[in-house]
């Protein structure tokens, strides 16, 4: 491809981009798409000579758009959100265009330098400390892992990565009943064993892990002859918005010397607005804490941030330096490629200066009022309503509910999530709470208003009161 023609279809793609933004209301939310729709379009063997870009772009047109579930959506009310504000895709289109690769600090001082500030940012806006130093993760679910190899190394004093685990003690972590799947994938990737996640059972309002519960367990397993070595609390819970009272954790964690790792996946992007820090209360004793701008924030997928107060454990469990990777002359600089599992890394922190300079924490922080504000009057209204019943309350933005039949009723939840995501409006899914099904609703996305949330209960009312599931 020619320098001109790079320049036009740059710019058709910026225009399909913008195009494809504006139309989103009248898109039905999820794919309306059956298995096999796709695959049947696209050719079996790949093309021995190069077609033009008319012809690529035609068939992308053609076969992609409606083969997508709508994220960007303002009628998603699924899973959480993935928000890519409008800036943050910008940003994105210029990391993308310049593609370099940010391991070290030599191979993008910019990259390094910005992700140092912006993250210094994001740990201004949330109230967390001084101390902590942020790092930019593609997900979650990698950041946790970190979390625990260095809970794992610090308990086995740092013999792990050299001699395996063979022969010592068996490891043991401890998380609530409500931590999302990422947990037990770490466990498994660290070697530890899923049988060594012990589960502490959640009580009150907030579904919180059971402090008492969990201070006996550590003492349990240390006299047993097992090796406690973290605990990873939750603050917003994917299924239901559990979330582990931190500070009494904390105590124990500090009392019984246990790394203290908090998943505030979704959650933590809400805390750039102060009345909402209660949730997480007592968060100055994590050791490691992450949550994904990608998620609630506005920051494009991936963009998942982890503050470390002692980032050189983290550095001490996973960094690795072959002469070819060396910066000789350069000690004392951060490469934060040694902070994390992967070695390459894209430019992730521009999408966070670009939206956090364009929107401003006041922005932000009208955003997540606003959905919190939008999802609490939903749940009052569906209360209202004699057929319906709130299986949780709300936990920011995020409530479970059912509908009451005479039928079965996990079949006729489930009858009516597909019912509702058949018709097109909205989006939700469900979830199971105390062993039954119930349905699951979130307000979080980016170009949401208080129409959607009026539409939600339109589409939910009348279409589960026709849903029959037999
Ligand atoms: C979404 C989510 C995760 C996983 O996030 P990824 O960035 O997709 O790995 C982990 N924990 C919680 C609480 C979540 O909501």
């Amino acid at each position: 491809m020619d320098e001109t023609e790079f320049r036009n279809w740059s710019h058709r793609a910026a225009d399909w981009g913008a195009d494809y933004r504006a139309g989103l209301r009248d898109r039905p939310v999820r794919a309306q798409t059956k298995p096999g729709d796709i695959i049947r379009q696209i050719a079996v063997s790949p093309p021995e000579q190069g077609e033009t870009m008319e012809a690529i772009f035609a068939d992308f047109e053609r076969i992609v758009p409606d083969g997508l579930t709508h994220w960007q959506h303002p009628r998603f009310f699924a899973y959480f959100p993935a928000n890519a504000a409008p800036v943050s895709v910008i940003a994105d289109y210029l990391v993308t265009a310049v593609a370099a690769q940010c391991m070290l600090w030599q191979t993008s001082p910019a990259a390094t330098e910005m992700e140092t500030r912006v993250t210094d940012w994001l740990r201004q806006a949330l109230g967390l400390p001084e101390g902590f130093a942020g790092v930019i993760q593609d997900s979650a679910s990698t950041a946790t892992l970190a979390a625990v190899l260095v809970m794992r190394e610090r308990a086995l004093g740092w013999t792990g990565n050299s001699a395996g685990l063979a022969g010592e003690a068996p490891v043991r972590i401890y998380a609530s009943t409500q931590v999302h799947t990422s947990i037990d994938r770490a466990i498994w990737i660290a070697g530890i064993g899923e049988a060594n996640l012990v589960r502490i059972p959640t009580s009150g309002p907030l579904h919180g892990m059971d402090p008492a519960a969990l201070e006996a367990a550590i003492i349990a397993d240390r006299e047993a002859g097992l090796l406690p070595a973290g605990i990873i609390a939750c603050t917003g819970g994917t299924s239901i918005g559990a979330c582990d009272p931190i500070a009494a954790i904390g105590e124990i964690a500090g009392r019984h010397d246990l790394y203290m790792h908090v998943d505030a996946a979704w959650a933590g992007s809400a805390m750039i607005c102060p009345e909402f820090r209660s949730l997480w209360d007592g968060i100055e004793a994590a050791d490691s804490i992450v949550f994904n701008p990608h998620k609630w924030l506005g920051a494009q997928f991936d963009c998942s941030v982890q503050f470390l107060k002692r980032p050189e454990e983290q550095v001490r469990a996973l960094a690795i330096q072959p002469e070819y990777l060396k910066t000789h002359g350069h000690d004392g600089l951060i490469n934060y490629s040694e902070w994390s599992v992967p070695l390459g890394r894209r430019f992730r922190a521009l999408k966070l200066w670009f939206l956090m300079r364009h929107h401003g924490l006041d922005g932000l922080r009208a955003m997540i009022r606003n959905h919190v504000a939008w999802s609490v009057e939903l749940a009052e209204m569906l209360r209202a309503e004699p057929d319906f019943s709130i299986v949780s309350e709300p936990i920011l933005s995020l409530f479970s509910f059912r509908h009451e039949t005479a039928g079965d009723p996990d079949r006729h939840t489930i009858a009516v999530v597909n019912a509702i995501n058949d018709d097109g409006r909205i989006y939700l899914t469900q979830t199971r709470v105390d062993g039954r099904m119930a349905i699951r609703f979130q307000a979080g996305q980016f170009e949401m208003t208080r129409d959607d949330m009026l539409t939600a209960f339109e589409a939910i009312t009348t279409i589960a009161r026709v849903t029959d599931a037999a």
